[in-house]
């Protein structure tokens, strides 16, 4: 759950192996390197935690035998990022396990999330969703030591303005109580708990919701379904109003607007021929929602709400977010996604990381040469299916690739 780094991505490739095509290690393109020492950084670090109002003993427990960790760093600069289009993706995400184990809980847990309902107004379902995603309830919070990874990416050259705080919070989180320094086991890159949270965001979102004293979002299903619930009301989550839903669109409709950053009232969408899935009609309503196409217009169709960008917080993958919110859908009883119509032309990592370096060219933010269809790329695609008269439903196709091979 490490929104802008996508690294709760990974997080799932490790988990689901070699599920996932192994991108060729998709180097970051930081090059950056480390020329101080980590003793003498680990020192500096102390102290700048002692003037944060650390206690001394928490200082000393949780730092004095931390060392820097090579592979975490290796880790880090793999950072693999995949590229698969929204159904491969979420029918290898979505798996039957996990939509028969996900009602079960619910039914098993139904007191916490009858309260988590009415102090939080989040669905269990939605919950239930990221439980899974995150660390298949639980299975798998990965096993390394959370202190010597956030150590190393903090003293690290590449983003020591993220893992500082982060190593900060963890310190504050031992301070509170909530945890001590050998249950701090988590992700590679720091994250803690059954849905992943990172150290600010436990420290700061955390709720103790079995009244022991403690936020533990390890080993207490109450408190990390209750924190869940809290960190997406701090996101923006809206009580009572849809996330996605599925719909069936028209053969034929102004594809411009089928786009997440636009917004039309259920009623705009009503009038031009989309419909529920089922065939049903949309409600008349003023209810805002942006039509997503993840595969085009030949694809699977969802209507996405305000709810549905809270996911987007949550992990700004697109790809990522839109199968959250659609496993959240399913388990709330929703059927399997329609395929689409069966002709939508595939697109591969390679044509799609070469579309983005021929989009870039001609001067578009892609949101980095990744291979990933993101929110960003697909907005350039867009502008590029107007300009050369294509159906503009974000959407790249071979036939667009090869135009802007051309010129
Ligand atoms: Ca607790």
């Amino acid at each position: 759950m490490m929104r802008g780094l996508t690294i709760g991505l990974l997080g799932m490739a490790l988990l689901l192996g070699s599920l996932f095509r192994a991108d060729p290690a998709w180097a970051t393109p930081s090059s950056c390197r480390n020329t101080g020492n980590f003793s003498h950084w680990l020192e500096g670090f102390k102290k700048e935690a002692l003037a944060n109002g650390i206690s001394r003993s928490t200082v000393r427990a949780a730092l004095s035998d931390v060392s820097f960790d090579p592979r975490i760093i290796k880790l880090d600069r793999r950072q693999s990022f995949f590229s698969q289009d929204f159904l491969e993706f979420s029918s290898k995400l979505i798996s039957k396990y996990r939509l028969k184990r996900g009602p079960q809980l619910i039914r098993k847990h139904q007191r916490s999330f009858a309260r988590i309902d009415k102090q939080f107004g989040v669905p269990a379902p939605v919950i239930v969703g990221l439980w899974a995603l995150e660390s298949d309830f639980g299975a798998n919070m990965g096993k390394d030591r959370s202190l010597r990874s956030l150590a190393t990416l903090a003293y690290d050259c590449r983003r020591p303005e993220l893992f500082g705080p982060e190593l900060m919070a963890a310190l504050k989180i031992i301070d509170r109580g909530d945890l001590n320094p050998s249950e701090m086991i988590g992700s590679w890159a720091g994250e803690l708990g059954q849905t992943q949270f990172l150290p600010t965001h436990y420290f700061n979102h955390g709720v103790d919701f079995d009244g022991d004293g403690r936020r533990d979002l390890i080993k207490s299903v109450p408190d990390l379904l209750a924190s869940t619930a809290n960190f997406l009301v701090h996101l923006g989550w809206r009580r009572g109003q849809p996330w996605l839903e599925e719909v069936r669109v028209p053969r034929s409709l102004d594809w411009r607007e089928a786009d997440i950053a636009i917004q039309h009232p259920r009623s705009f969408w009503r009038r031009s021929g989309v419909s529920y899935a089922n065939g049903g009609a949309l409600p008349n309503d003023n209810l805002g929602a942006s039509l997503l196409l993840p595969m085009g217009r030949l694809g699977p169709g969802f209507l996405a709400y305000d709810n549905f960008k809270v996911y987007l917080e949550w992990n700004n993958s697109l790809i990522y977010s839109t199968t959250a919110a659609y496993l959240a859908t399913r388990i709330a009883g929703a059927p399997p996604v329609d395929r689409g119509r069966g002709e939508i032309q595939p697109i591969g990592y390679k044509e799609i990381l070469q579309l983005q370096r021929l989009l870039a060219r001609r001067g578009h933010d892609v949101g980095g040469v990744d291979g990933k269809l993101g929110v960003k790329t697909r907005s350039a695609v867009k502008t590029e299916q107007i300009r050369l008269g294509l159906p503009a439903d974000s959407y790249p196709t071979p036939d667009l690739l090869n135009l802007l091979r051309g010129g």
